[in-house]
Order: structure tokens, then sequence, then C-alpha cells
């Protein structure tokens, strides 16, 4: 698990709210705080200052979010450790520091009646977590959801906006199989499709100008209440809670057979990946994956070392949070991240010992916890070749699964390259690629570095593999098998 870079649609316009509403009421409002729409019932309830400014519980919101909070007394300052970030707020100062860089915040932080309440925006842009204000019920909603990819403008390809091609008609007038029901946010960045019926959906299809994915599904038509919420031809749907999708319209394609089309309209290029339930159809976006090209990378920015023969080289293996953080908890009862890196790490650390040109070491080989500074120094003070931290992952939405690898600078792109593979490869899920992120001891390593996600504890069925000791072994030998390969080691 681990932090994402936050993209703040909302700000502005929450605080203009904000600002226009304590106006009118002042002090009387006392806003509701929803974390992944559930209620939060914190002890001390969020406050508006000067009219302006919402400040929140910290604690509760981070640790509601699997973050650790700790509190000095006697330095009256909060400490807060997310995945990737140590973040120290001072009481009655508007400076925080994040990661010992100052971050100003629009309030001081405040301690009331033993709760210390931050600014909304510092929660929001520090800690990950998409901030929206709903005027009617005069509620904060904070959305914890999935790593989200930083945009890249991408270069129009065609001139014309394309016709959206037609669905191949059969010769036979067939009845309706099924009757889509409902269509609604999922809250998390998805939508939901509820149906009556056999639904079975054709793949969706990307077109451009503007971006679009385009879903057929044929032998469907709309119930009642959905086509009743039509304007002309087609229903629509704002998204708010979405990096990528701005809309999603819905309307009847073809009558021959009766064709439902769904149309999601993106911010830019991404991917949907359908998952279908009970009665329901998910829709899950996510980054785009690359072509796959077996060829030559088109830019290596390193190439990994040439012919070694007697060179040892000190291999970091960065076993995530330990002692008292715990990282994400699995669905499965009792089990926490921390059991699982520590777990995996000591296997590849047994299989590297057989090494003769490798040299491992380990950051934490017990359940204690070295901060994440301290990890990137061990690894300098070392002199490391390579960093390999080893985490699990979470998200809450629990049919999300599969094996990610992230690298921050550009030099470890090829170690992520290489060891991603071989990891995939060995845990047998979905393979999500290798991924761009910011993450603290891939970012402030100086060597190869990189962070490995071997699969999701909020899903049931990538957590009994993470936790059976064969697979384990099975991503050991990949991980040993990728350093191997990338050092060019026989
Ligand atoms: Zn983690």
């Amino acid at each position: 698990m681990k932090k994402f870079v936050p993209i703040l649609l909302f700000m502005s316009v929450l605080f203009t709210l904000f600002s226009g509403v304590g106006q009118a009421a002042s002090a009387s409002i006392v806003p509701k705080l929803y974390l992944n729409d559930q209620l939060l019932q914190p002890k001390v309830a969020p406050q508006l200052i000067q009219n302006k400014y919402t400040i929140v519980p910290i604690r509760l919101v981070s640790e509601s979010i699997g973050y650790k909070v700790q509190w000095s007394e006697a330095e009256k300052k909060v400490t807060i450790h997310s995945e990737t970030d140590e973040i120290i707020l001072n009481i009655n100062d508007n400076i925080a520091l994040v990661n010992n860089n100052k971050v100003q915040m629009d309030t001081p932080a405040v301690v009331l009646s033993g709760n210390t309440l931050v600014p909304l925006r510092f929660v929001g842009e520090q800690l990950g977590i998409q901030v929206k204000w709903d005027n009617n019920t005069k509620s904060v909603y904070l959305y914890k959801t999935e790593p989200q990819p930083p945009v890249e403008p991408q270069p129009p390809v065609e001139t014309t906006p394309p016709v959206e091609p037609p669905v191949v008609q059969p010769p036979v007038v067939t009845e309706p199989t099924g009757k889509l029901t409902d269509i609604y946010d999922d809250g998390f960045g998805g939508i939901v499709i509820n149906y009556e019926g056999t639904v079975t959906a054709n793949k969706p299809f990307k077109l451009d100008n503007p971006k679009r994915i385009v879903i057929d599904i044929p032998n469907v038509s709309f119930s009642d209440k959905l086509a009743q919420q039509f304007v002309g031809a087609e229903g629509k749907l704002p998204f708010t809670t979405s990096a990528y999708l701005q809309s999603v319209r819905y309307s009847v394609f073809s009558n021959n057979p009766v064709t439902s089309r769904i149309v999601l309209d993106l911010y830019s290029d991404a991917d949907a990946e359908l998952t279908a339930g009970t009665n329901e159809l998910r829709i899950h976006m996510t980054e785009p994956q690359p072509p796959i090209d077996p060829g030559t990378p088109t830019n290596p920015p390193t190439t990994p070392p040439t012919n070694p023969t007697n060179k040892v080289f000190n291999v970091v293996i960065d076993a995530g949070h330990g002692g008292t953080d715990p990282g994400a908890k699995s669905i499965i009862q009792g089990k926490w991240e921390k059991e699982f890196n520590l777990s995996l790490t000591l296997k590849v650390k047994a299989l590297l010992d057989n090494e003769k040109n490798i040299n491992p070491l380990l950051t934490r080989s017990g359940d204690t916890y070295p901060t994440l500074s301290d990890r990137v120094t061990f690894a300098k003070n070392n002199k490391a070749d390579l960093f390999i931290s080893i985490h699990a992952n979470s998200n809450t939405n629990s049919t999300v699964t599969g094996t990610e690898t992230y690298y921050y600078r550009d030099a470890s792109k090829p170690l992520a390259d290489i060891v991603h593979k071989h990891l995939a490869k060995s845990t047998g899920l979905k393979d999500r690629g290798v991924k761009k992120n910011s993450f603290h001891v891939i970012r402030e390593t100086t060597m190869p570095a990189i962070l490995l996600e071997a699969g999701f504890l909020s899903n049931a069925s990538d957590s009994a593999i993470l936790y059976s000791d064969s697979a384990q072994n099975q991503m050991a030998a990949a991980i040993v098998a990728g350093i191997k390969e990338y050092l060019k080691l026989p």
C-alpha cells in the first residue's frame, strides 16, 4: 500500500462554498465528515475557522486510511507516517514538515479537547485524499482511492472526429435478453451498472477526439426508470470522483438487435476494466497500458551493468512497514502487510545468500520499524547497487487485483521492467504493469530502486496467494531471477 498523488478537482469549489456558507450562518454549522461514504464519528467535530477554512481531526482521518499517527505530549507534536512520507505537525504552528520540507497550512494545527485539527486542504493535499463538499447536506466527503497516474498530454491522432463504428447486425430480429436498471458512480472513480436478465457486454473500444471509451451491450434495453432520465436520445451521468471520467452517457445504439451503448467520456487516455457480479457490471478505470512491444525499448535510460565477473553487488531488500506500522490490513482476519513483506524478504535473502556475486542486505529482519529515511540512509551507507522494497497493495474496492511495480527515477526503469516481468509471472495475478510514482524510498535513494506491490491484500484471492508459503517461494525465486538477469549474473 502506498500514497498517491492527489488530484483535487474540488478544492476551489469547496472553499468558495464554505466561505459563502460561513458568512451566512457562521459558527453554527457543524460539517459532517464521511470517509469513502462512511460517516466518521469524531470526538471533536470538524470546525469552520474564520468563516473560511474547515479543520478536521487529523488522527481519526489518518488512522481511518491506515496511516500511523504518533503524539508527543512533551513536544506538542503530531507525527504521521504514510507509506511514503513523514508528516510532522506542531500545535499552533501553520508550518508542517513533510519529509523535512516546510509546507504552509491555511491555519495552524490546533488542539481541541485533546484532538488535533488541521485544515482540510492540507489533509487532501498531503494525505492523498480527494475532498468533496456537499452543500446540501453540509458534509465533507473524503475519498481515498487508487493511485492516479500523471496526466500526459497526447497529441491528437486524428484530425476529424471518427464515426463510432456500427454494430454488425444479425439478420434475425431478436428480443432483448436483459434490461439495464441503474447506472451510477461507485464513489471510487468507477461505474456500477445494475441489470436484470442476461447481459453480456462487448469488449470496450477507444475513440479519440474527444477521448472516449465505448461499451456496447447487445440484446439489452433500458428500464423505464433509466429511459425516463434520457434527455433527447441519451442519459448522462456527470462524474466527480474520477481522475479519468468526465461523464458517462448511455443510449440505445441500435434497435435490431436492441443494443445499449455506454460511452465513457475521458479527461485523458485510460483503460476500462469490466467485471461482472450478480446482476451488476462494474467498470473500473485504470491507467492506460502501453501496447506490448517485444522489441528493444525506445528510450533505455541506463543500461544494466555488463559482465561483472568477480564483482560482488550490494543488494538491499527492504521489507516495507514493520513494528508499530503494520501497513495494509488483509481481508484475511488478523493478517497485516508487514508480515507478508518480511516473510517474502527473508525468503529472497535466503536465496541471495547462495549467490557468490550478491551481498544481500536487509533494512529490517524482524518486526521493527525503520523510518523511511532510515531505509534510504541504510542503502546509501552500504553503497547499495540495487534497492528493492517489498510491499502488498490495498484498495477500497475488493475486486481490484494484480501485481504492479513502481520506479521513480528513470535510471530505475530497466530494473523495474526486468524484476516485474518475473514477479508478475510468479504471482499469476493480473499484470498491472510498471508504473512511475514518487515514493520516498525509491525517490530519495541514489541507486536503481524499485517498489514491488505483489498483490492486493484487500482482495480475497490475492491475499490467499500472498500468504501461501509455496507462492512466496515462487515470488522469492522470481525476484532473485530478476535481480540476476538485471545484473547479468549467470
Ligand atoms: Zn506497503
